[in-house]
C-alpha cells in the first residue's frame, strides 16, 4: 500500500464529525469529484467518483447518518478508464436538490443554479474548512513517499476551486504554491513541516508521525554530513597554513640562516619542519618542554612576522 494511499484511509475512517463540517465534506467530495450535473429545472445528478472503495465507503455512511439516506455503490470498469476499477456512490435523484441546498450548494444567480465554490458561510468556522480540505485531500489529495522526497498536492478541477483550497490552507498558516498540469489546477505544498502541519490538520495522525520520523532520521544524516564537511574543511585550511609557514621557514632559513633565531623560535622551526602534517596542537608535543596550542601558534605567527620583513625588506630585530 502506498504511503498517499495509507493517508487517505486513515482520514476515511475518521467518522464525519458535527453536521456542519460533514456538510462541508460532502460538498468538498461533490465538488472535487466534478460528481454535481444538472438534469434540468430542479432536477440534480450526484455521484462521488474514487479509485478507493474506503474513500466511496466512507461517503457511503456520512450521507446515511447526515440525511438518513442509503446510496448505491456501484464499482466501474471500464476500456475507458484504461481497466482501473473505480468505485461511483450514487445519491438517490429524489433527495439531490435537498443534499445541494443543504450544502449550501444551489444559487440561483449561478449557471445550472449550481454553485461551482462553497458559499462563504459554509466554510466560515475553522472546523468546516479543515472539513472541506479533509474533503478534498480524499478526493484528489495526494503526499509522496517522505522517503523520496516531500511533496503534497491537491488536484483540483478548476481555478476558483483551488483558490478556496490555497485560502483554506493559508487560514491555518499553511502557504501553498499553485500550478497547472494536465488540465487540473494543482496546489502544492513542499518542504517537509510544512506537510507534517498539513497531514496533522487534516487528521492523519500516522502518516504525519512518519514522516516526522523520517525527517528525524534525515536530519541526523544531514548532521553527519555537514559535520564531515566542517572537519574536510578544518584539515584543508590546516594544510594551508603549515604550508605557509614551512615555507616562512624555509625563506628565513635562506635569507638568514635560522641560527639567528631565538632558541624557542629555532626548535619550533626545526619541529615544523620534521612534522609538516601534524596541527598545531600535537607540534607542540615534539618540543621540550611540550608546549600548547596557543604557545605554538604564537611563535609561529612571529616566525611569520620575520619572514613579512625579509620579503618587503624591513630591518630585523629579532
Ligand atoms: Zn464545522
Amino acid at each position: 500500500m502506498s504511503y498517499a494511499s495509507d493517508a487517505r484511509r486513515e482520514l476515511a475512517a475518521e467518522a464525519p464529525g458535527e453536521p456542519c463540517c460533514a456538510r462541508a465534506e460532502l460538498a468538498a467530495a461533490l465538488l472535487f469529484s466534478g460528481g454535481i450535473s444538472f438534469q434540468g429545472v430542479g432536477r440534480y445528478s450526484l455521484q462521488i467518483l474514487s479509485p478507493d472503495a474506503f474513500v466511496v465507503r466512507h461517503y457511503f455512511l456520512l450521507v446515511k447518518r447526515l440525511f438518513g439516506v442509503s446510496c448505491q455503490i456501484r464499482t466501474l470498469r471500464t476500456t475507458q478508464l484504461k481497466g482501473l476499477t473505480r468505485y461511483q456512490l450514487v445519491i438517490p435523484q429524489e433527495h439531490a436538490a435537498d443534499v445541494l441546498a443543504q450544502c449550501d450548494l444551489l444559487d440561483r444567480e449561478a449557471l445550472f443554479g449550481i454553485r461551482a465554490t462553497p458559499s462563504e458561510d459554509a466554510l466560515n468556522y475553522a472546523c468546516c474548512k479543515r472539513a472541506f480540505l479533509r474533503g478534498a485531500f480524499l478526493l484528489v489529495g495526494a503526499v509522496s513517499n517522505p522517503e523520496k522526497g516531500y511533496h503534497l498536492e491537491f488536484a483540483a478541477p478548476n481555478a476558483p476551486l483551488a483558490e478556496i483550497v490555497i485560502k483554506s490552507l493559508n487560514y491555518f498558516e499553511i502557504s501553498a504554491k499553485k500550478a497547472c498540469r494536465k488540465a487540473k489546477f494543482v496546489v502544492y505544498l513542499k518542504g517537509g513541516e510544512q506537510i507534517a502541519d498539513a497531514l496533522a490538520l487534516l487528521g492523519a495522525k500516522n502518516a504525519m508521525m512518519a514522516l516526522e520520523n523520517v525527517r528525524v532520521k534525515k536530519d541526523v544524516g544531514n548532521r553527519i554530513n555537514r559535520q564531515i564537511n566542517c572537519d574536510e574543511r578544518n584539515m584543508q585550511r590546516q594544510l594551508e597554513n603549515a604550508e605557509a609557514q614551512i615555507e616562512d621557514i624555509l625563506l628565513i632559513e635562506r635569507e638568514m640562516g635560522l641560527g639567528k633565531l631565538p632558541r624557542s623560535l629555532r626548535e619550533i622551526a626545526r619541529v615544523r619542519e620534521e612534522h609538516p602534517d601534524s596541527p598545531l596542537s600535537a607540534l607542540g608535543e615534539f618540543l621540550d618542554p611540550p608546549l600548547g596550542k596557543s604557545g605554538v601558534n604564537s611563535r609561529l605567527r612571529r616566525l611569520r612576522s620575520i619572514a613579512e620583513k625579509l620579503r618587503s625588506g624591513e630591518d630585523l630585530d629579532v
